[in-house]
Formats: structure tokens, C-alpha cells, sequence
């Protein structure tokens, strides 16, 4: 019997994952470092530490610095406000799998990797009534960001549920990757540009094309 569904929030929730792109593209090349738009889609979920370190190794073969790590990830962070000014846009069929869980009474649990401020008044804003401040787990809750398991095991702890009791909602490589780490049921839902093989690859336990795609399915995984 499933008690609750964890919502992974960019790419799932909200359509933000071609701005947090761009953001980070442009940041890391006028910043000298070299890197790809597909790199951000396949980092998706790391911390934003693990991905310029990636990437500093990459190029010159080493860490970046605590100060670089701080200095690119705020200029990231204020170019992606500038690119979803005035705020990011609700995904397309999330609403309608967010009412059918919540009409199953089931619970709804956040589980991402942003570390926005701003992430619980866009959230009231968009989805009101759909989630509760304290079943969220953001980038302040853990030390490791996906793909390791621990996400999506404090997801569990907020809500005093087991991995058989969970379903988890991912579109990223590194997510479906953490969920089943954690032991969850994990539906995936292809909304960016890479191929299904690298969701199927990852671990996913059911793949869809989109958020539409699966509230026409989402209530027959519920038991
Ligand atoms: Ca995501």
C-alpha cells in the first residue's frame, strides 16, 4: 500500500531544467571552463559543488576552490532568476498527478537537490495546498546530493514511511539513481532532451514521455 509519492521538483514539477542549462553553460564558459548543454542534463541532481568540481577537473585537472565553488554557483544562481523572471513555469500534467495522489490521500513529499529560498512561497504560489513545509527535503537537509541514496532516505524520515511504502517521481539519470539507491519504486518521466536508454540505465522501474503521460497511469501503482 503506498503512503507517499516524492516529487523530485525541476524537470517534474516545474518546466525550469532549459534555464538551469543555459544558466550553468553560460556561467562555466565565461569562467573558462569548458562543458556541453547535455553535461548539465546528465549532472542534473548533483550538488552544485560536485558539478563545477566535475568540471574543474575536466579542464584543468583539479578542484575548484571553496571561493570559485561559492563565486560561480551565486552567478549561476542570480543568471537562472534572470532567465525565469517572473517565475518558473508549472509543468505541463503535474497538476493533474498531484490531484490524483492527493485525492488517493496519499502523502506528497519534495525531495530536490535546489537550495532556492524562494522554493516553498513558488511552491505555495503554483501548487497551493499540495504540500506541507515540513515534508520537503531541499539541499540544506543533506550532505550528499543525488545520485547517493541519502535524498530520498530523509524524504522516508520526514515521513516516518518505508521504501515499500513510497513511490518516487524522477527525470533525471542521477535521481532515478538515488530513489533506487533508497530502495524505492521509481517512475521515471522523460521531459528533457536525453535518450530513454539513459533513464532505463539508471534503474528506472517504468519510464513516460511526460507529467500528462503519467496522470493517465499514476493511480494504478497506488497498491
Ligand atoms: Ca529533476
Amino acid at each position: 500500500m503506498i503512503k507517499a509519492v516524492l516529487f523530485d521538483m525541476d524537470g517534474v514539477l516545474y518546466d525550469s531544467m532549459p534555464s538551469h542549462v543555459r544558466a550553468w553553460h553560460e556561467t562555466m564558459s565565461q569562467a573558462g571552463v569548458s562543458s556541453s548543454p547535455e553535461d548539465f542534463y546528465l549532472f542534473e541532481g548533483r550538488t552544485g559543488q560536485s558539478t563545477i568540481n566535475i568540471l574543474f577537473n575536466r579542464s584543468f585537472g583539479k578542484d575548484a576552490t571553496p571561493e570559485e565553488i561559492e563565486a560561480l554557483y551565486a552567478k549561476k544562481a542570480q543568471r537562472f532568476t534572470e532567465l525565469e523572471h517572473p517565475g518558473s513555469k508549472p509543468m505541463p500534467g503535474a497538476r493533474e498527478v498531484l490531484e490524483k495522489v492527493k485525492a488517493a490521500g496519499i502523502q506528497r513529499i519534495i525531495v530536490t537537490g535546489s537550495g532556492q529560498h524562494s522554493l516553498i512561497d513558488k511552491l505555495d504560489k503554483n501548487y497551493p495546498d499540495f504540500f506541507d513545509k515540513d515534508l520537503m527535503v531541499t539541499a540544506y537537509d543533506v550532505r550528499h546530493g543525488k545520485p547517493h541514496p541519502e535524498p530520498y532516505r530523509m524524504g522516508l524520515l520526514k515521513g516516518n514511511i518505508l521504501p515499500e511504502e513510497a513511490l518516487v517521481i524522477e527525470n533525471a539519470p542521477l535521481g532515478v539513481e538515488s530513489g533506487r539507491a533508497a530502495g524505492i519504486y521509481t517512475i521515471a518521466v522523460n521531459t528533457g532532451p536525453l535518450p530513454d536508454r539513459v533513464l532505463w540505465e539508471a534503474g528506472a522501474n517504468a519510464l513516460y514521455p511526460s507529467m500528462l503521460a503519467l496522470a493517465k497511469h499514476i493511480a494504478a501503482y497506488f497498491h
